[in-house]
């Protein structure tokens, strides 16, 4: 297998050559243009590395993957578009999928062909999760899919959607869930999207009104769904973790180059100083992130750990170079693309999501006390 540094150096050097595209304002370009960014380094071969070959990856390690990452930032190269399939959905399917599942769908995943979405959450059961309503019946070879979704992300541009759904009420709630794969073209789905406060369209409220699904579109077995759902949580948490720690060790050295030249004041300094703590905190943390990956044991209640670090260094990170660099009253309604245009501002807005999105700050602490410190349950 190729040696990190061998590879890192290839990376480099191709990353060097590409051309990264520039990242427009608005969402619907935003999309086009980085769904063709993820076909061109799809081709070269660097969209699932550590992907097995028959998923159409590159069958190399989590440690390759998270140097391609380094670099991708690094370079300021945008992330491909595909992050729910790269990142949540895809890994569950490469895992429990059946063989014509991995073979017909995840090859089109890797390559931007197909974009996919995540419907878990409901206007009732967000936190609480395993009290999703969307029901499936049964009818012949299909089951036949009603409910609704919301926070569904990029629903309204996705060919396919990770669905859970409750296919026995009679049981204990986590027992009678699965984990369906449809087809968003299939007649009586309807995604609606949300504007955030960024500005942004990109998540939806998703309506599903008897929708057909064939069961061979089952994801493992059926009233199994539940232990996938925790592998899709789990996958998101580590994944991002990772990536977004590059992220944002980049978003600091570009705000210290914004600031150069100005006056180097103690508030500045002080901003700064705190950033940089916080940065290594989350260095430290994902360094066993890493290794777990490499070991191949899976998501573990300590991806809850990453996942609180993450959201308290994001937070902090973004809302200290607003501060610095927004400036944040300044642009508040002032831009027909409403927030976009100012990327400090954008970023520390879409910060606050952090700790709510994959699962809340407050759910992942009682993860943590439960599972971890092993308090009693509250
Ligand atoms: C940007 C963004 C993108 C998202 N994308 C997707 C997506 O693609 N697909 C998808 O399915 N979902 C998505 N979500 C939804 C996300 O997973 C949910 O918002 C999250 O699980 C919280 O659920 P909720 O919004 O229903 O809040 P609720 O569960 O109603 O919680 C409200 C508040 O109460 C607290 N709370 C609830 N229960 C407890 C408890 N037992 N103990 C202590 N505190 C509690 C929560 O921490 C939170 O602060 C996204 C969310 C965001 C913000």
């Amino acid at each position: 297998m190729e040696s990190l540094d061998a590879f890192r150096a290839r990376a480099r050097a191709w990353l060097a050559e590409a051309e990264p595209p520039e990242v427009p304002l608005d969402l619907d370009s935003r999309f086009t243009v980085l769904r063709r960014w993820q076909k061109t380094l799809f081709e070269a071969g660097w969209v699932g590395i550590a992907w097995s070959r028959e998923a159409g990856g590159q069958g190399l390690t989590h440690s390759h993957q998270l140097v391609f990452v380094e670099e991708l930032v690094r370079a300021r190269a945008p992330q491909p578009i595909g992050l729910i399939g790269l990142e949540v959905v895809g890994p569950s399917i490469d895992r429990y999928g059946s063989d014509r599942q991995r073979t017909e769908l995840l090859p089109r995943l890797l390559a931007g062909d197909d974009i996919w979405c995540q419907g878990f959450s409901e206007p009732e059961a967000g936190s609480d999760l395993a009290s999703l309503r969307t029901r499936a019946v049964a009818d012949g070879d299909d089951l036949v899919v009603s409910g609704q979704k919301i926070w569904t992300s990029w629903a309204h541009v996705a060919q396919w959607c990770a669905l859970l759904v409750r296919t026995d009420p009679s049981v204990r709630k986590q027992a009678g869930i699965s984990y369906l794969l449809v087809d968003m073209s299939s007649p009586g789905v309807t995604a609606r999207p949300i504007r955030q406060m960024t500005g942004d369209g990109e998540f939806c409220e998703v309506f599903l009104d008897q929708v057909r699904v064939p069961r061979r579109n089952l994801l493992g077995a059926e009233n199994e769904g539940w232990a996938i759902a925790t592998h899709t949580l789990g996958s998101e948490r580590a994944g991002a973790t990772l990536r977004r720690r590059v992220e944002l060790e980049v978003a600091v050295d570009d705000a210290i180059s914004e600031l150069r030249g100005r006056p180097e004041t103690p508030r500045v300094r002080a901003a700064l100083g705190r950033c940089h703590v916080a940065m290594r905190v989350l260095d430290a943390q994902t360094r066993r992130t890493t290794a777990r990956l490499v070991a191949g044991t899976g998501p573990t209640p300590l991806d809850s750990v990453d996942k609180l670090v993450l959201n308290d260094v994001e937070q902090t990170v973004l809302a200290e170079i607003a501060g610095l660099l927004g400036p944040l009253r300044a642009v508040l309604g002032s831009h027909p693309h409403g927030l976009r245009s100012q990327r400090w501002v954008h970023e520390h807005l879409y910060s606050r999501a952090a700790s709510i999105y994959g699962g809340s700050a407050q759910i992942q602490r009682t993860i943590v006390a439960e599972r971890l410190l092993g308090l009693p349950r509250g």
